[in-house]
C-alpha cells in the first residue's frame, strides 16, 4: 500500500476539496465583484483531468471529497464527474462525496446526485428574505433556491445550511434561520466572513459580525451546550437544548482552528493550496499535463504537502483587515 499523505505538522490529509469551476449564476457582495473576469476555457482542468487527480489523492488516502466552486452544479457535464467518482465509494475507498452549492441548480440535479451517491450537501444560504436575498447575491433568485432545498429533501439528500453572518444584513433573522431549519431537520451552519480577493465597494469591516456576539444572542433564548464533535475542519458544533438543533460555528477569525486541520483544496485551474488562508501554492497541473504517468503527479503532490504551513494569519482585531489573501473564495472554493 503507497505512503499516506503526512504533512510536515503530522497532520494525515485526508480531506480534499475540488474547486470545479470558477463561473457562477449569482455574485454574492462578499464574494465576487458584479463584473468578474473568469478564466479562459484551456486553463481549467477538463473533467478527466479532475477525475485523474481526485483518483490520484484518493489513491493516497483522502476519504472525503468535497465539490465546490464557483458553482459547480454550472459547470458542463458535471454530473459526469460525479458520477465517475461513485465508483471510489463502490471499492470503499472513498467515504463521502459531497459538495457546496448556492441551490440554483438542485432541482435539476438532486436526483442525479443521490444517484451518484452523494448523501449530504451544503446550501449558501444568508437569509430568508426575497429582497435581501437579491441584494446580497445580486444575481439570485429565493424561490429558485427554495425549490432547489425541496427537490434535495425530496432526493433524500441530508442538507445544511451555510450562512454568512453578515452584520447589519442578517443579525435581525438569527432566529427566522434558526427555526427554519429545526422546521425543515436541517443543520445551520455560520460562518464569519473571510478577507478574501477584492470584491468591489464592499468594505470586510463593515460585513463582520462576530460569531462569538452571534452565541450570545442565541443563549438570549436557547440552553447552548457545546459538542465534543469535530470534524477536522473549521467548524464548532453546539446543540440547542430547546429544539435538539445542531449548529454550526465557522470561525477563522476569532478562533484559530489551524492544529487539526487534515485538508487540502485544488483550484479549477490545477493549483494545490494547502490552507485556505495563506498564498502559498504549488501546481499539479503541469505535472497533470506533463505526462500520463500518475507517478509524476504523486510526486508533485507529495513536494506540496510539504509545503503545508501550519496555520493563516486572518486577523481583523486591530481595526484592519490583516492576513488579507488577494484571490477570492471562488477561485480557492469555499
Ligand atoms: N457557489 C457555492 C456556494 O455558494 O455554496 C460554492 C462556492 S462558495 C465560494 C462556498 C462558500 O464560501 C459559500 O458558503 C459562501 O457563502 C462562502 N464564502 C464566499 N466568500 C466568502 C467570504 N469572503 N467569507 C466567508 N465565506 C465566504
Ligand atoms: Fe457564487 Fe458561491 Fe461566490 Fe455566491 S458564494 S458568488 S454563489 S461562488
Amino acid at each position: 500500500m503507497t505512503a499516506p499523505l503526512i504533512d510536515p505538522f503530522e497532520r494525515a490529509i485526508r480531506y480534499l476539496r475540488v474547486s470545479v469551476t470558477d463561473r457562477c449564476d449569482f455574485r454574492c457582495v462578499y464574494c465576487m465583484s458584479e463584473n468578474m473576469t473568469f478564466l479562459p476555457k484551456k486553463d481549467l482542468l477538463t473533467l478527466e483531468e479532475l477525475d485523474r487527480l481526485c483518483s490520484t489523492f484518493i489513491g493516497l488516502g483522502v476519504e472525503k471529497l468535497r465539490i465546490t466552486g464557483g458553482e459547480p452544479l454550472v459547470r458542463r457535464d458535471i454530473m459526469t464527474f460525479f458520477n465517475a467518482m461513485g465508483r471510489h465509494l463502490d471499492s470503499g475507498a472513498l467515504r463521502e462525496l459531497t459538495l457546496t452549492t448556492n441551490g440554483s441548480q438542485l432541482s435539476r440535479f438532486a436526483k442525479d446526485l443521490y444517484a451518484a451517491g452523494v448523501r449530504r450537501v451544503n446550501v449558501s444560504l444568508d437569509t430568508l428574505d426575497e429582497t435581501k436575498f437579491a441584494e446580497v447575491t445580486r444575481w439570485g433568485r429565493l424561490p429558485q433556491v427554495m425549490k432547489g432545498l425541496d427537490a434535495a429533501q425530496e432526493a433524500g439528500l441530508r442538507v445544511k445550511l451555510n450562512a454568512v453572518a453578515l452584520k447589519g444584513f442578517n443579525e435581525g433573522e438569527l432566529f427566522d434561520l434558526q427555526a427554519f431549519c429545526a422546521g425543515r431537520d436541517m443543520d445551520l451552519t455560520f460562518i464569519e466572513v473571510m478577507p478574501m480577493g477584492d470584491i468591489g465597494n464592499e468594505d470586510r469591516l463593515d460585513q463582520y459580525w462576530s460569531l462569538k456576539d452571534l452565541r450570545a444572542r442565541l443563549e438570549e433564548r436557547f440552553t447552548v451546550t457545546d459538542m465534543a464533535e469535530r470534524s477536522g475542519g473549521p467548524a464548532r458544533y453546539v446543540r440547542l437544548e430547546q429544539t435538539g438543533q445542531k449548529i454550526g460555528f465557522i470561525t477563522p477569525l476569532s478562533h484559530n482552528f489551524c492544529e487539526s486541520c487534515n485538508r487540502v483544496r485544488i483550484t479549477c485551474t490545477g493549483e494545490i493550496y494547502t490552507c485556505l488562508g495563506q498564498e502559498g501554492h504549488s501546481d499539479l497541473r503541469a505535472p497533470l499535463r506533463s505526462s500520463p504517468d500518475d507517478a509524476v503527479l504523486e510526486d508533485a503532490i507529495r513536494k506540496a504537502i510539504t509545503l503545508k504551513p501550519k496555520g493563516h494569519d486572518f486577523d481583523y482585531s486591530r481595526q484592519s483587515v490583516d492576513g488579507q489573501v488577494s484571490r477570492h473564495m471562488s477561485h480557492t472554493g469555499g
